[in-house]
């Protein structure tokens, strides 16, 4: 025991790390691990050194000289200078080449490195050791002297941008080193820089000093180690620069890093025609294929690649203009990937037709290309499935699923607007701007897009018979996107730009002004919004799906396959779906659904007739109109139920009772209520008079869930009906399903209110069983979505069988906050740093989970075997289902098109990734 603490102790006293400076090449000190000490860059720099790759030598100064830098007023540690010379010094011995030497000089680039790639740090500074006397040598070495030259006028340019701030005055000035350049150019009357002679260069130099003497009052320097110690100074102190900072608040870097140097021996790209410079991806980072990928640029140095002055040339071109070049680049592909076992993304130099390492990181990729990669890695033996499992991003497999533009036609169309991406896919047809005209067109078999200013539960119909679904107000979580994602339509939502004129029928981005029945394209993945029409197709892996295309036939649905097999093999959440009607249910279950988590009965009002009987029963002013009403529905609800559990094929249902608030069903405007009045033969002052009396300040925490079937236990027993009436006709039928209908009371806090209308269907059950003769296999249960049922889940689970996280109504009482109305807020709460992620996107873990927590807790003391499930919108996502699987709930729902992304989530959770 003593022994133990005392051996902690002199763990935690351990002197600090006394190495300061790691070197690579030859000789190398660190390894591909060591990305906390060395950065990302360094590390693998160190790697590739390590498995024989020809990384030009070098040496990485680490992050901890960085923190200490900035903790002792921008001054080195003592011994940095010694370990830098030593470092050199082995360098000098295996090159040749000597730093500051004025007949063969070794130069450097002075490269910044963090732990993660970092853009908005210190440009690379590259030809440093160059100064009056080695440039000549490096001229007559090289044995020419422009190439010396423009090398040096490089130089200086970048030491005197990043290290002596020589930069533009303001943001409308130009870069001064720049408009020497052109000053000159213009007096020597030449066009490109490449145009300028070694004179011009030599006088475009003496400029080049003359500036940063009169900007900064001092010289360039000419000492190489006062050019290298001041050039290791500028990364570090990058690190604080405002770019630096805002990006690592953006993506949550820790300020507490640092930087790492890299000190690297330079190689020539720009020494001739038998030399380039290039940037490659060892597989196709767009679609995944097994081919390399990227470009290159003849005699050219550093971001003259990327910076677009010279167009590149594709990889494969290499082929054909250094052989040996290129054959040494496919060698190093193979060697990367087997090592690395992902895809490689890597910068690269070739000197007089020797190839060199300059940089390698996995490189990012689309979710096609994720899924591609990874799987076809499994196949070459690289990694192994669950590796593969974890490498995918959860959301990527949506890419799959949903329909494509033609792409060529695609560029062919002007983007007029562009709105939040809240559907993925490409939808295309004419404009509608109401439910009725989508319902009409699309039924003479016309593609429509319906252009709404917001979407309100009334234009479900249009929206079901739409291709896509514009608005030009409400964000990801509006009704429009909402809806959209459950349907898996395509939607661009709150696209603010465009005007929507209900009354002219017209809608009008800019100067352009589109009329109804115009064509117009949608791009929900990107939120772009199209003049004109283009073409779609719907993706491969839903044509296999739906039995159009055969599964041998279709490469991206062999992956997608491929990839939810692993994932069920993983996981341990089952996945559910959020479902109203047997074809949501029949896709979700081709999707590999395993259940509905959610029927969400309103839904089922809105279907042609039956909102009349609905509004009739709402209107209704006595129990008797009231059960006249309910009459008529009932035979919908049942053979909607019997659908369901039809399609279901065996799995459970959980059908939730009657939740919104009843004005919701009844018209407002004149029209409608002048036609409700004809079809129900009551005066029209009656239905009015009924909206005013419906009329809530705050429907969301009003009349509404179990406040309905409690108030009027009709609705309820209605509903029970339907519900067993349903299950007993399809277990009559030949080779019927399993039927399990599972009954979710919606917003209880009191273990009363559950009581009471578990009472109303249990007595209802008795009577169907009875009178069917039948035993219909049940579950009674809860939604847990105000604060109070959580805490008080165990008297709760008293009743209640199961219970289902509504997290949508759970966050906005948690949170005290309107999903809808918090547009206006939310935004600017995450940009400050307020709330970490949208709470009605990610589950609030801190409050919203919480209490998720304490009713799993209690919901389990109670009733040990209770199943736990959640059916809001946080069950199609990534982290939430992560969540979800780490308080130990039994399943997610979520809308059909996110049941594979539940599917990957629910496995990586599993895997602990
Ligand atoms: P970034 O992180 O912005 O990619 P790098 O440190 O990789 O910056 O440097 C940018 C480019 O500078 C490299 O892609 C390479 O072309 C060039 N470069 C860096 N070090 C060397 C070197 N030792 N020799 C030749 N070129 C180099
Ligand atoms: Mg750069
Ligand atoms: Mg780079």
């Amino acid at each position: 025991m003593a022994k133990a603490t005392a051996q902690k102790k002199a763990k935690r006293a351990a002197p600090k790390r006394t190495q300061l400076v790691y070197a690579f090449g030859k000789k190398t000190d660190g390894n591909g691990t060591m990305k906390a000490l060395l950065g990302g860059k360094g590390a693998n720099l160190a790697e590739m050194s390590r498995i024989g790759l020809p990384v030009p030598p070098g040496f990485t100064i680490t992050t901890e000289v960085c923190i200490d830098f900035d903790k002792n007023n921008h001054s080195f540690p003592a011994g940095l200078e010694k370990e830098v010379e030593k470092a050199i010094k082995d360098i000098e011995r295996q090159g040749g080449k000597k730093f500051g030497d004025a007949k063969n000089p070794l130069l450097f680039s002075v490269r910044s490195g963090a732990r993660d790639s970092m853009p908005g740090m210190m440009d690379t500074i590259l030809n440093l050791g160059l100064n009056d006397k080695t440039v000549e040598a490096l001229a007559a070495k090289s044995n020419n002297p422009r190439f010396a030259y423009d090398c040096y006028r490089r130089f200086i340019q970048m030491y005197g941008d990043v290290v002596m701030g020589v930069q533009p005055e303001d943001e409308h000035a130009h870069e001064p080193f720049d408009e020497v350049m052109e000053g000159l150019k213009k007096e020597v009357g030449v066009k490109e820089d490449t145009d300028l002679t070694t004179e011009h260069l030599k006088e475009l130099i003496s400029r080049y000093k003359a500036l940063i003497k009169k900007k900064t009052g001092a010289s360039f320097p000419q000492d190489v180690f006062k050019q290298l110690y001041g050039s290791v100074g500028a990364v570090f102190k990058s690190w604080n620069n405002d770019r630096a900072i805002l990006y690592r608040r953006k993506y949550k870097i820790p300020h507490e890093w640092g930087t790492a140097v890299n000190v690297q021996a330079m190689v020539f790209g720009n020494s001739g025609d038998t030399s380039a410079t290039g940037v490659a991806f060892t597989r196709d980072p767009a679609t995944g294929e097994n081919v390399i990928y990227g470009e290159y640029l003849i005699n050219a140095q550093g971001e003259d690649v990327v910076a677009g002055v010279r167009t590149p040339h594709t990889i494969s071109k290499l082929d054909e203009e250094m052989p040996q070049a290129y054959k040494e680049l496919l060698e190093i592909r193979k060697k990367l990937e087997k090592h690395f076992k992902d895809m490689q993304d890597f910068e690269f130099t070739v000197e007089d037709n020797h190839f060199y390492m300059l940089q390698t990181r996995n490189g990012k990729r689309t979710g096609l290309a994720a899924i591609r990669i990874a799987t076809e890695m499994v196949k070459q033996r690289l990694i192994d499935w669950k590796t593969a499992v974890t490498r995918i991003p959860p959301e990527s497999i949506s890419s799959l699923l949903v329909p494509i533009f033609d792409m060529d036609a695609r560029k062919k169309v002007a983007v007029i607007g562009s709105g939040l991406p809240a559907g993925p896919g490409a939808a295309s047809g004419k404009i509608v701007f109401s439910a009725d005209d989508a319902e009409r067109l699309s039924d003479k078999g016309e593609r429509v897009v319906l252009c709404r200013v917001e979407t309100s539960p009334e234009d479900l119909r249009g929206m079901l018979a739409s291709e896509g679904i514009l608005t030009s107000r409400g964000g990801v979580s509006s009704h429009a996107a909402l809806v959209a994602r459950q349907m898996g339509k395509v939607c661009v939502c709150g696209a603010d730009g465009i005007v929507i004129d209900y009354r002219r029928k017209t809608l009008t981005a800019g100067s352009v002004t589109l009329k109804e029945f115009d064509d117009i394209s949608i791009d929900g993945t990107t939120g772009e919004v199209f003049a004109g029409y283009v073409p779609t197709a719907p993706s491969e892996v839903n044509q296999v799906l739906a039995g159009k295309l055969k599964a041998d036939k279709s490469y991206t649905y062999q992956i997608f396959d491929q990839v939810m097999k692993w994932a069920d093999r993983a996981r341990k959440l089952n996945i559910r779906t959020n479902s109203d009607t047997p074809l949501q249910a029949t896709q979700a279950i081709a999707l590999g659904a395993e259940g509905i988590g959610l029927c969400r009965t309103e839904h089922m009002f809105f279907d042609g007739d039956r909102i009349t009987s609905m509004r009739e029963m709402i209107i209704a002013q006595n129990d008797k109109d009231r059960q006249s009403a309910l009459k008529k529905l009932l035979p919908h609800q049942r053979s909607d139920f019997a659908g369901l559990f039809k399609a279901m094929k065996g799995y459970p249902v959980t059908i939730r009772l009657l939740d919104p608030p009843l004005h919701e069903f009844l018209p407002h405007d004149d029209t409608s209520i002048r036609a409700l009045a004809e079809k129900l033969e009551i005066p029209q002052e009656t239905i009015v008079e009924r909206v005013k009396a419906l009329h809530e300040q705050n429907p969301m925490l009003g009349h509404r869930g179990c406040r309905l079937g409690i108030t009027y236990p009709e609705i309820t027993e209605m509903q029970a009906r339907a519900i067993f009436e349903a299950a007993a006709q399809v277990m009559k039928l030949k080779n019927a399903p399993k039927v399990e209908p599972e009954i979710m009371v919606p917003l209880v806090g009191y273990p009363g209110e559950l009581k009471n209308q578990v009472d109303i269907i249990h007595r209802v059950a008795a009577e169907v069983m009875e009178k069917k003769k039948v035993k219909i296999d049940y579950l009674v249960g809860t939604m847990i979505e105000v604060p109070r049922a959580a805490l008080v889940a165990d008297q709760i689970a008293d009743t209640a069988e199961f219970f289902s996280f509504g997290t949508n109504d759970l966050t906005q009482t948690t949170l005290g906050m309107s999903r809808d109305d918090s547009g206006n807020f939310l935004r600017i709460y995450q940009n400050l740093e307020i709330l970490p992620a949208n709470p009605f996107a990610s589950v609030d873990t801190g409050g919203v989970g919480e209490l998720m927590r304490i009713a799993v807790e209690k919901g389990r003391k109670s009733r040990k075997k209770i199943k736990l499930g959640i059916c809001g919108e946080h069950g199609g996502d990534p982290d939430s289902v992560k969540f979800c699987h780490e308080i130990g709930l039994n399943y997610v729902s979520c809308s059909p098109n996110r049941v594979p992304v539940a599917r990957l989530a629910a496995a990586q959770a599993a895997l602990g990734a």
